[in-house]
């Protein structure tokens, strides 16, 4: 068995964002993560707000990242059958950029990069199925080449997404939709604009990738198999008559996936030696394209307090406390947003729809409120 000061559990972005930023720390890292590739096929886009880009560039990610992001210069929020629309553009905030679109498997390629040059020990193909926290350590069990292994460390990060191991310290809720995702193509080119529409059955996303659109379209989970079924024509129709015509025709759609969409919180930790970050700690609704953000400033936001704290002192309860404070507004901000932006959105009721339509009014006229918005979306809920 071998002891390191920090041991990831879950190589994936957000892990390989931890890894990167502890890079020149002193700090004895080790990254267990479960694929034998570092290697991601993974049909999402990710919307990457400006927060996220300054990150990425600290972190030596975004100049290999850089030729396979498209901006997004301004963003459309409406309603289906319903009056009122903001647009938020760059200039509102004085950015030359809202943010970007990647696709996820780009994004992890540049992120797996910094992971592998870093100086970590890292470990691809290591399952790990049991965590277990003492006062001195924590503890993993994994496999590895068909051998189980044993490993210690003063602070156990777990970022392997909260599906793996067991999920005792989430709380779930099922949204009952799952978000169908692939690229289209629209007549008009997409000028780096960005869609947010809101419809009875749910949000639908488009995000300005190359040449082309990715879609993020929620769909109540009763009508995903038929909606998965369409032929590309069928589909393309469909979404015509959910989204409108504000990009002209839809002419072309990719294959289809989908995700099953939940809300999941880890509770603060019980146990010294263990963090979540990441999906681990916070699993939210695509609407808004908040979910790795939030993960990202985890990353960051845990490096920088590893940095700040004697070698001694990493993984006590007091370490522990210290960093969950640091998150908790940010983390309870973006998932109770997410919530409320699906709940209030995705009815016909019909007080809502018209206090939805002027609350769309209102930001779109006040630029102050605009602002305050834009920048909550791009740097998180702690931002003013
Ligand atoms: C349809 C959809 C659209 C989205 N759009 C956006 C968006 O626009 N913007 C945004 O910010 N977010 C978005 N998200 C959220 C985003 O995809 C996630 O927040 C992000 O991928 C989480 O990264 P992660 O590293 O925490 O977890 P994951 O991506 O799940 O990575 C976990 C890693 O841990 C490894 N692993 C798992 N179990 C083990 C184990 N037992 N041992 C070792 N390794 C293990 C896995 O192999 C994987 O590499 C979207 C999500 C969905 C579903």
């Amino acid at each position: 068995m071998e002891h390191v000061d920090i041991a990831i559990v879950g190589g994936g972005p957000v892990g390989a964002a931890l890894a990167a930023g502890l890079q020149n720390s002193g700090l004895s890292v080790a990254i267990l993560e479960a694929r034998s590739k570092l290697e991601a096929p993974d049909p999402r886009a990710l919307a990457l707000s400006q927060g996220a880009y300054l990150i990425l560039n600290r972190l030596g990610a975004w100049d290999t990242l850089a030729a396979h992001a498209t901006a997004i210069e301004s963003i459309h929020v409406s309603q289906r059958g319903g009056l009122g629309r903001a647009v938020l553009t760059a200039q509102d905030v004085d950015a030359s950029a809202l943010g970007y679109v990647a696709e996820y498997g780009d994004l992890y390629a540049a992120l797996a990069k910094r992971m592998t040059d870093c100086g970590a020990t890292l470990l691809t193909g290591a399952r790990v199925n049991a965590v277990q926290a003492t006062a001195g350590y924590g503890m993993l069990r994994f496999q590895h080449e068909g051998v189980e292994k044993m490993l210690t460390a003063s602070l156990v990060v777990l970022s392997e997404g909260g599906k793996s191991l067991p999920a005792a310290m989430r709380e779930e809720k099922d949204y009952g939709q799952s978000a169908v995702v692939c690229t289209v193509k629209t007549q008009q080119p997409h000028a780096h604009r960005a869609y947010e529409r809101f419809t009875p059955e749910g949000p639908i996303a488009l995000l300005p990738l190359g040449d082309d659109y990715a879609l993020v379209w929620t769909t109540p989970n009763a009508q995903l198999e038929a909606r998965l079924a369409l032929s590309d024509a069928e589909f393309l129709a469909h979404l015509q008559s959910a989204f409108g015509d504000r990009q002209g025709r839809f002419l072309a759609a990719s294959h289809r996936a989908a995700f099953p969409l939940k809300l999941a919180l880890a509770a603060a930790s019980a146990s010294p030696r263990i963090v979540r970050i990441g999906n681990a700690a916070h699993t939210l609704h695509p609407v808004a394209g908040q979910g790795f953000n939030l993960g990202l400033r985890d990353a960051w936001k845990l490096a920088e307090t590893l940095l700040d704290t004697p070698r001694d002192r990493i993984g006590e309860t007091a370490f522990i406390q210290r960093y969950e404070k640091t998150r908790h507004f940010d983390i309870t901000g973006g998932s109770l947003m997410t919530d409320i932006l699906v709940e209030a959105f995705s009815n016909q009721r019909f007080l809502l729809k018209h206090a939805r339509g002027a609350a769309l009014i209102l930001l779109d006229l006040v630029p102050p409120l605009k602002t305050l918005f834009a920048r909550k979306m791009m740097f998180g809920a702690q931002a003013w």
